[in-house]
């Protein structure tokens, strides 16, 4: 559900991407963001489709899946407050890579796709920072895949466990058995055991769909390497915008010549590394 446009600024958007532009940007785009409220299930768009909305989420919590011809599907990404859902709009595409399920029900921020693709053409202080999230997200694209061939289901369970709860930001969420065996791709039946295992370790609570996480460091020990990595990545994004000096902003810049510098650099040897630092 749609309500009114916001006098939004980086100060109280609530979404780390967004509040890492620059306060001369919000002259430009603040006016184009809506401030929208997300259900549980409610599906952004899906895979192959025309991007209409790129979502910025505030409190809800977005699964990026893929699905496949018989109907099954998995979870390749989770995209919470630090982040943005609709990435290939801003990398010259219109067309959606993967499907954008909402999670948890709660509040986002969205501009139409078009819209944010013209703006970021036109300030290079806006594509540094949703570039930097590209490759945060592209680790953990990676990582996943990675995790799904060569780690348990017991580990991906509390790799899964871990990234969600860092972007609810609490310790306690609604999610079935039916959702997680959804999304990990599996059978209901392994993650109910793999689930009754970790609550008789004392590490999670579940009941009528409601989750809690009660033994972090736990779950962090039994999971694979898989959550450190990304998990790092996201660290390093989040330093990047803490550290990075505001990039300046011409009123009248050249739409030909900020963008196009900015992917330029980025080809440059050791560019992403250098992102990184
Ligand atoms: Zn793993």
């Amino acid at each position: 559900m749609a309500s009114a446009n916001y006098r939004t600024s980086a100060t109280n958007v609530h979404n780390q991407l967004l509040a890492a532009w620059p306060s001369e940007v919000w002259a430009h785009v603040g006016s184009d963001l809506e401030r929208v409220e997300l259900v549980q299930g409610q599906t952004l768009h899906e895979a192959g489709t025309a991007l209409k909305y790129v979502y910025f989420p505030i409190s809800a919590v977005v699964s990026l899946v893929s699905g496949m011809q018989d109907g099954g599907s998995a979870e390749v990404a989770v995209v919470g407050h630090e982040g943005v859902v609709g990435v290939c709009a801003f990398m010259d595409g219109a067309v959606a890579l993967s499907g954008g399920e909402v999670q948890t029900a709660g509040h986002a921020w969205r501009m139409r796709a078009p819209v944010l693709a013209n703006h970021v053409a036109r300030h290079a202080a806006m594509a540094l920072p949703l570039l930097r999230y590209t490759q945060a997200l592209l680790v953990q694209l990676a990582q996943t895949a990675a995790c799904n061939r060569h780690h348990s289901l017991h580990q991906q369970l509390c790799r899964w466990l871990l990234l969600h709860q860092d972007r609810h930001r609490c310790d306690e969420f609604l999610v079935t058995h039916e959702r997680m065996s959804n999304l990990l791709g599996v059978r209901r039946e392994t993650v109910t055991a793999c689930a009754l295992k970790l609550q008789k370790a004392g590490l999670i609570r579940y009941g009528r769909g409601r989750l809690a996480i009660l033994g972090r460091r736990g779950l962090e020990g039994e999971s694979c390497e898989c959550y450190a990595v990304v998990r790092s990545a996201y660290d390093r994004l989040r330093c990047s915008h803490l550290a990075a000096p505001p990039v300046a902003v011409h009123r009248h810049a050249d739409p030909c010549r900020t963008l196009p510098n900015v992917l330029s650099a980025l080809r440059q040897p050791n560019a992403l590394l250098a992102l990184q630092a």
